[in-house]
């Protein structure tokens, strides 16, 4: 049975029983300045006494506004125009609906095929699921599944974690380009592959792609943006501007639901109308208290400059997990960017008789938070991926946490 929380500060969690939790994974690798900042909750008592709640067709709110003008000014390129909603899953499917309707409204609806990856993962409703390769998730959903004949799927070549430059373009060759509406990718893996990365030159290839051939190139930043990898965006790693940008977990750091949809100006152009206008939005996109609270979490990450204090404590946590592989025969390899990284988990029986499961359980027992992730016996994994802001300190205890966890497995070479 799960434990009963009880309350959270920093990087640590706490339940009833008065266990300790370091949280190795911040919750769903979206806590990404730690538990309980004031600097967040303070602004959001005061939007509580201020206005929760406007509707969005009825009124804009001032922390609304200013958090789409430092969102547009931080991301890359001319992704200037916003829109919100509540959670990743629903901005992917916003960004699904608007890659069909342009083509759709430039009389073009044969281009209508999504092409994504298998590994990824874009949300659990129907259509980000349905686009998501990701067949554990998807196993016994396909009914509801609607865009399943709309969506098309590349998958690695064997023996690569990842689709390379290739394999995208075989892909793109054989469902023929004049059909293709939209490439949607995640530029850092999460949990579908366990944080194998895009190579940058298959990102600038699939660029080019899509300026050739006129589909969009859409760009799954729900886990890998505002700071995550050790850049302000995972693209940034291969100097490319997606036409869609999709953000989620990083917006408000666990404080608040917000996710937003970020889009080029020939995209805006092609769409004819204001996007929200588009897009249908929901009830409590981009609330004034969500958007109090993506606005805070957005301007702590630039006033302290996170993303660079990332990039910096992901090397020493690189650095830690190598050395724990060095010790342990269960992790395959390190893997990952920035805070964004995983161990591999061997799926040879003669060194792993188990599963990413068992490491995430043997840690919380440990005191230590994971994220179990891999849709695949090859990608068998778990995410580390602590806030951003921790302290090599802490990095250090993560580690100390791990290894014991490790050693219940199996135990350590000396
Ligand atoms: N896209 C990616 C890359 C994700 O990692 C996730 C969630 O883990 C999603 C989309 C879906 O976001 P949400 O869980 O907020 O719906």
């Amino acid at each position: 049975m799960l434990p009963v929380v009880s309350h959270a500060t920093g990087v640590y969690v706490y339940d009833q029983e008065g266990l300790e939790y370091l949280d190795g994974c911040s919750g769903a690798i979206n806590v990404n300045l730690g538990h309980s900042v004031p600097e967040v909750t303070s602004r959001m008592h005061e939007q509580i006494d201020r206005a929760c709640y406007a509707y969005r067709t009825q009124f804009r709110s001032q922390p609304l506004m200013r958090l789409t003008e430092l969102l547009v000014e931080l991301a890359p390129g001319d992704l200037k125009h916003v829109e919100y909603c509540n959670s990743g899953s629903e901005a992917i499917e916003m960004a699904l609906r608007l890659a069909t309707l342009i083509h759709a409204r430039a009389y073009r609806p044969f281009k209508c095929t999504v092409l994504t990856e298998e590994p990824s993962y874009h949300g659990m409703t129907a259509g980000a699921l349905g686009a998501s390769g990701h067949p554990l998730r998807r196993q016994n959903l396909t009914p509801l599944l609607a865009n399943q004949a709309t969506v098309s799927r590349v998958r690695p070549k064997h023996g690569s974690l990842r689709a390379g430059v290739h394999d995208w373009e075989a892909a793109i060759e054989r469902i023929g380009p004049a059909n293709l509406s939209a490439v949607m990718i995640e530029p850092v893996g999460g949990a579908s592959s366990g944080a194998v990365p895009t190579a940058p030159e298959t990102l600038r290839r699939l660029r080019e792609l899509a300026d050739q051939h006129q589909f969009l190139l859409i760009a799954d930043e729900v886990m890998s943006g505002l700071g995550r990898t050790g850049r302000w965006f995972g693209c940034e790693h291969a100097g490319i501007t997606p036409d869609v940008m999709v953000l989620g977990k990083g917006i408000s750091a666990g404080f608040a639901p917000i996710a937003a949809l970020l889009a080029s100006d020939k995209v805006a152009d092609a769409a004819g109308q204001p996007l929200g206008t588009l897009l249908f939005g929901h009830t409590m996109a981009g609330t004034p208290l969500s958007a109090a609270a993506g606005l805070a979490v957005v301007e702590y990450l630039k006033a302290h400059d996170v993303p660079a204090h990332a990039a910096e404590a992901g090397e020493h946590l690189h650095e830690l997990l190598q050395g724990l592989r060095q010790r342990h025969r269960v992790i395959s390899d390190v893997r990952g960017v920035g805070m964004q990284m995983a161990l591999g988990v061997h799926s040879d029986a003669s060194r792993f008789p188990g599963t990413s499961l068992d490491l995430v359980e043997a840690a919380r027992r440990e005191g230590l938070l994971l994220y179990p992730s891999g849709v695949s016996p090859a990608l068998e994994s778990v995410m580390v991926a602590p806030p951003l802001v921790s302290t090599d300190t802490e990095l250090d205890e993560l580690a100390v946490r791990l290894d014991r966890a490790l050693t219940r497995l199996s135990p350590a070479a000396p």
